[in-house]
């Protein structure tokens, strides 16, 4: 058990509970970011949250197309199931439940993505968060990279009835595993109820709560199952309270305060270069993948 340090300054939150809900082949997707009223909790573009689903053996047949990315990480947190990743760059990974896939796209990649053979043969239940994350100007045309991150590379910090899994950024003297373009913290985080800590957050980060279930209250505001709270960064620690057992992601970052235009799958600084990825793509200068 950690001591707690008793004298943060704990944040508010302001909650959003109007997400989107659309389908992806056989699954229904959630996203609570962008929402009604907010573009981005930048460097955080969108959060989709697909399941829980339960599938019965053989049921699944979709799979996701070859598709472009550009000008930002795509990061897919796998809570449960199994996935099958490939992209241009020549990479492949079979994830399992708690891996994470962390994803610089940069100046181009394609990549296809879904359940793997295996999940689709034996079935089970599927949940897992796709986040986009800006990238800097300096940092948008980088070389395209995967990072493949195992559940058993994640270190598991115990605290207060919080089982913090820390995929990114530096806490308590912990480091994550993930590398990143800026400064962000990253956390899987399952709860019992009753339990109650505050976790530090640098006070320049931008921050949000996503509740996957259970229900949580943050410095007074109630979270509950797909709600989603962000930080009035009037502080320097998130305080998380458990009202049942359940599971959230908690995420934070340095802000990236530039200009951000996207068009689906491309995130840019400026329309003449969402022109130009799109020639990139058409022209394959991102690479190719067979379906
Ligand atoms: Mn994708």
């Amino acid at each position: 058990m950690r001591i707690l340090k008793k004298n943060y300054k704990t944040q508010t939150i302001t909650k959003y509970t109007n997400l989107e809900r659309f389908n992806v082949g056989p699954f229904q997707v959630k996203q609570p970011l962008p929402a009604n009223g907010l573009d981005q909790v930048s460097p955080f573009l969108l959060i989709h949250h697909a399941g829980p689903s339960i599938h019965q053996p053989g049921e699944i047949k979709t799979r996701l197309s070859p598709h472009p990315h550009c000008g930002f990480e795509p990061v897919t947190f796998l809570f449960s199931g199994k996935l099958h990743h490939k992209d241009s760059t020549g990479s492949e990974g079979f994830l399992e439940t708690g891996d994470v896939q962390w994803m610089t796209s940069g100046s181009g990649i394609l990549h296809s993505e879904g359940p793997s053979e295996t999940f689709a043969k034996e079935g089970g239940t599927m949940e897992l968060i796709q986040l986009w994350v800006n990238l800097p100007r300096v940092h948008k045309m980088t070389k395209p990279k995967y990072q493949d991150i195992k559940n058993s590379q994640i270190p598991l910090i115990n605290q207060d009835g919080f089982k913090i899994k820390l995929v990114a950024g530096e806490y308590e003297s912990t480091q994550g595993p993930a590398s990143t373009f800026s400064s962000i913290l990253a956390m899987m985080v399952h709860f019992e109820k009753g339990g109650e800590t505050n976790i530090g957050i640098p006070s320049s980060h931008n921050s949000l709560i996503y509740v996957l279930s259970g229900v949580i209250e943050s410095n007074g505001t109630t979270l509950e199952t797909l709600n989603l709270g962000v930080s009035n960064k009037d502080g320097d620690a998130i305080h998380l309270q458990s009202k049942s057992p359940g599971k959230l992601l908690l995420l934070s970052g340095e802000p990236i305060n530039e200009p951000v235009v996207s068009q689906g799958p491309f995130v840019m600084n400026y329309p003449g270069e969402l022109r130009q990825a799109m020639l990139d793509y058409q022209t394959g200068k991102m690479g190719v993948l067979e379906g």
